[in-house]
């Protein structure tokens, strides 16, 4: 037999390996973390802060499997037809909890079938990925909003995603996608990295507009599937 895999059958297993312990480690990660809250409210003063720092280290965990891996489903790497417009709504519906948490709001308006190829938990993680980093830029005070729209233009599918939020300096626009550029204490800064080549492989582009203190927009293009060929 020939015991010399394939390099793109290597990291095929390395990649279906890694989503199938992302799943199966966040789990505990969440129970480790609600028996170290219930721990530190017993603890005594001089040690509370070892139970916080744990307890964040574990965050720390949970956001990388979430930027990198939440939507990784081993068994649909294939690239199949998908409407932009149904899979935007499935997005909404798991963004919405989030916005409403930050007491912002998230509306969406799309108004026609969009095929486009591509992987549905690749394209999911791709949109959750600039999604919470709207949520996460809008402030507190209830006036946040995160628009998205999406249309067809020129054989090409295009969607905006635009926020209210805190919006970001030329220099910071120019960083983003750089593995660990982050301006979040808790971030991981590889989100946008992974929406990148995401974006990438699915033969789309990508690009960010934003004003300090307004908001920023994401414009995202996917060639559109003729139907009618
Ligand atoms: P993370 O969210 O973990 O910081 P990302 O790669 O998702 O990493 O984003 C990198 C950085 O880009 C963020 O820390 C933030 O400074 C900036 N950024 C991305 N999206 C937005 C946005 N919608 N509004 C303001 N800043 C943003
Ligand atoms: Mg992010």
């Amino acid at each position: 037999y020939n015991h010399k895999l394939e390099r793109t059958e290597k990291l095929k297993i390395i990649s279906d390996l890694a989503a199938s312990v992302a799943h199966e480690v966040r789990n505990p990660l969440q129970v480790t973390r609600g028996f170290l809250q219930l721990l530190a409210h017993k603890a005594e003063e001089q040690n509370k802060s070892y139970f916080g720092m744990a307890i964040n280290e574990l965050d720390r965990a949970s956001a990388i499997i979430t930027d990198f891996l939440t939507f990784a489903k081993p068994e649909m790497e294939e690239v199949m037809l998908l409407d932009l417009n149904e899979e935007m709504r499935k997005i909404e519906a798991m963004m919405t909890p989030l916005a409403t948490m930050k007491g912002g709001t998230l509306q969406i308006s799309i108004h026609e079938k969009l095929p486009i190829l591509g992987n549905a938990s690749k394209f999911k993680q791709a949109f959750i990925n600039i999604i919470k980093n709207s949520i996460e830029a809008i402030d507190g005070d209830g006036a946040g909003l995160i628009e998205i729209s999406a249309y067809s233009d020129n054989r090409m599918a295009v969607i905006h995603i635009k926020d209210n939020g805190e919006g970001m300096e030329d220099e910071e626009i120019s960083k983003l996608g750089v593995p660990y550029f982050s301006t979040k204490t808790k971030g991981t800064g590889l989100g946008l990295m992974v929406t990148f080549r995401i974006i990438d492989v699915m033969h789309g582009t990508i690009e960010f507009h934003s004003v300090k203190g307004k908001g920023t927009e994401a414009i995202i293009r996917f060639p559109l599937v003729d139907l009618i060929a």
